[in-house]
């Protein structure tokens, strides 16, 4: 059993100014809270927290992260509080252990690849500082190296599943690649024990001749590389077990066939020694063309850097090397160096790649910090921060963007959830609809039969998804609604010329009226009256004079163009979401101009007037008439706007305002201007802008008018 003298030495070893204090206490602590417990194996529990530190003393991490190995587990299993750990060794290590019990109660149940992505950005997600995950990375080391006293076969198998599914990758993610392989050989054997055995006895068998030959290859190269000048560092290494049995059924060898089960490496002083060293290789050996890879001139998104080649060798067999400096062989190594989702087929993006970049740059730096407490300290990582990633109440991951809420979370699960959803429950609670769900909460939905999506979802929803969904239905409402408007109309309207819509709606005439409008079906007929396009009388009219088809067409083409003329005038620069050449007309109460928050309102055979939101005039509408309506930034037209300039009375000032009006492009539509007995003039211009940009731009050139004392916009 390792004793805490042994972590402590490793650790002045690495640093001899080390905090061993706190690690000390740690001790003593984790000591006094677990005595009494066992191991499955029958040791004591603290071999364990102490095993788990020295893994995160060779990896060199600062005292606090050995101190928080120690008490990794003391929350979760013993009767320490948040409190009593945050009073005896303060918020750094309180942080870190309470980040690894967090992570020790996600549900890990699943093992689909996708699934397994998004519990390992998850991981990542929630440890917002990455000692977190080192410890968890620890525990599970130790925990693979003495699964073999778990009792159960079934668990050992689930256990060792979940390490190669969640653990491993993380490792290689994090560019930890002694973790990964010790990881993935260990699941190996629990998960495929005859392959393992397999794998094992054709590796050691001819073990001496290998020797051999990795000794006589490794002194060749090496005799090569000095003839030249080259003063290099060989070696030769044997790939661990599970990656050349990937090797073997991804590609459907035999072992024989796998030619890399032994992998030389040459580390030199500089960059051109490295191409140096290949030029040389390459006229000794006959290079595989296939097999060469520069990455240092064109690293890797994670930052690896290497030359990779293989040569046919001396007794024609196959060998591949891999050539870089001494830094770049480090950075392989221990570096939390993002092997990322490459070997999954995902190009990792930049932003991610730039964040474990900066990762990198600590753990590389590591040693050069002087001060042992500064390394690390306080860092905190946001690695994912456009992502929340949520459980279901099985278990099921899913990511959603930051400030998703659980109606976008309802979408995501089903689109009739989405539009059923009627409240939510996080961990247990009920929150609000538009509450923002955080990375971890598990999150239930409750839905009911019959009930509708509402229009104030789209004011909170973060998905695409959702939103358009939501759209969606709210666009089949308003057009339901508008045919019962049409028709309401229509019914009035031919009640009045003592003549029977319903009748008409059966009729023959119907089919003609239609064909005349060029609509399909009645119902289309009627929404276009409800939305304002057609009017009633328009119906009418057609109906009565189907008799003198000259006279119609001419009067209606006549029509037809004065009110294409008027409302391509009106209509200007606003669209309203799947309908097409609707009547709008703008409030004169708000006067809106692109860039202002607008709403519509279907009027009663007048179309759709648009006023800002929170118009009082808009407000006081019913509900069920507001339609959705947004700027149409293609149509480049102006806008009437009132602003009001207070000023002291002066010689010239409406000159100077008018001027300064027109210099900056806008038009004066009308004037009102009014002297009052204290000397001030209140003036109030009626403007045509383009937006609320050439707006603000003609407000701040008013304001700098001489004698100018406010100046703002009136309406709305
Ligand atoms: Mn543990």
């Amino acid at each position: 059993m390792i004793r805490i003298n042994d972590i402590i030495d490793k650790m002045f070893d690495f640093n001899t100014d080390a905090d061993v204090d706190i690690v000390d206490r740690a001790y003593i602590y984790s000591a006094r809270v677990h005595d009494g417990q066992t191991r499955l194996s029958g040791e004591p529990y603290l071999t364990h927290p102490l095993e788990v530190a020295a893994i995160l003393a060779d990896m060199k991490l600062d005292a606090v992260s050995v101190a928080a190995g120690l008490l990794h587990d003391v929350i979760e299993d013993t009767h320490a509080t948040h409190e009593e750990i945050g009073d005896m060794f303060g918020p750094e290590v309180l942080h870190i252990v309470s980040g690894v019990t967090k992570l020790s109660k996600l549900p890990f149940d699943t093992a689909l690849e996708r699934q397994a992505e998004n519990l390992r950005k998850m991981l990542l997600a929630m440890a917002d500082d990455i000692r977190v995950i080192l410890i968890k990375l620890a525990d599970r080391i130790h925990n693979m190296r003495t699964l073999n006293f778990h009792g159960n076969e079934s668990k050992k198998k689930k256990i060792a599943q979940e390490t190669l599914d969640i653990y491993a990758p993380l490792a290689s993610r994090l560019g930890i690649y002694w973790i990964k392989k010790e990881l993935e050989d260990t699941a190996f054997m629990y998960l495929e024990p005859e392959e393992y055995e397999r794998i094992k006895t054709l590796v050691s068998k001819d073990k001496a001749e290998r020797e051999t030959y990795i000794t006589a290859v490794v002194s060749l190269i090496k005799k090569e590389m000095e003839a030249a000048g080259l003063e290099c560092e060989v070696k030769g290494r044997y790939k661990h077990f599970y990656s050349i049995w990937q090797k073997m059924k991804t590609q459907e060898l035999a072992f024989e066939d796998v030619y890399d089960i032994i992998a030389f490496r040459i580390i030199l002083d500089t960059k051109p020694k490295c191409y140096e060293a290949l030029g040389i290789l390459h006229a000794l050996w006959k290079p595989v063309d296939s097999k060469f890879k520069d990455y240092i001139g064109r690293p890797k998104q994670n930052m690896y850097q290497s030359l990779h080649t293989t040569v046919i060798g001396p007794s024609g067999e196959r060998i591949e090397i891999q050539i870089r400096t001494h830094e770049m062989d480090s950075v392989a190594k221990s570096g939390i160096a993002a092997h990322w989702s490459y070997k999954e087929g995902n190009r990792p993006d930049e932003k991610v790649s730039r964040q474990f970049a900066w990762i990198q740059d600590l753990i590389e730096n590591q040693e050069n910090v002087k001060d042992p407490n500064e390394f690390l300290e306080n860092v905190r990582i946001d690695l994912f921060p456009d992502d929340v990633y949520v459980f279901t109440p099985v278990g099921d991951v899913k990511a959603l963007p930051r400030g998703g809420t659980p109606v976008d979370f309802a979408y995501l699960i089903h689109s009739e959830v989405g539009s059923r959803c009627t409240s939510a429950k996080v961990n247990g609670r009920i929150v609000p609809l538009k509450y923002e769900l955080q990375t971890g909460d598990v999150v239930e939905i409750i839905t009911s039969k019959g009930h509708e999506p509402s229009r104030d979802w789209l004011a909170f929803v973060r998905t695409v998804k959702a939103r358009s969904k939501i759209r969606q239905w709210i666009r089949t409402q308003e057009k339901e609604r508008s045919i019962s408007l049409g028709k309401e109309m229509c019914e009035k309207a031919f009640r009045k010329h003592r003549l029977n819509y319903n009748v008409f709606s059966k009729s023959e005439d119907m089919q003609t009226v239609l064909e005349q409008f060029n609509i399909k079906t009645g119902d289309d007929l009627l929404a276009s009256v409800g939305y304002g396009k057609i009017t009633p009388l328009q119906i009418i009219r057609k109906l009565q004079k189907p008799d003198h088809p000259e006279e119609e067409k001419t009067e209606s083409s006549a029509g037809k163009a004065a009110e294409q003329v008027r409302r391509k005038k009106i209509r200007a620069g606003v669209v309203v979401r799947g309908v097409d050449d609707i009547l709008i007309r703008f409030g004169k109460c708000c006067r809106p101009v692109p860039g202002d928050s607008i709403t519509g309102y279907i009027t009663h055979g007048h179309g759709v007037t648009v006023h800002k939101i929170g118009c009082v005039n808009a407000v006081s509408v019913n509900p069920e008439r507001q339609i959705e309506v947004e700027w149409n930034e293609e149509i480049k037209a102006t806008y009437p706007v009132k602003i009001h300039v207070l000023s002291h009375d002066r010689v010239g000032l409406l000159a100077d305002l008018a001027v300064n009006i027109s210099k900056n492009g806008a038009n004066i539509i009308s004037v009102n201007s009014r002297t009052a007995e204290n000397k001030m003039v209140d003036s109030y211009f009626l403007l045509a802008v383009k937006d609320i940009a050439h707006l603000d731009k003609v407000l701040s050139a008013i304001r700098k008018v001489k004698q100018i004392i406010e100046v703002r916009r009136t309406d709305g």
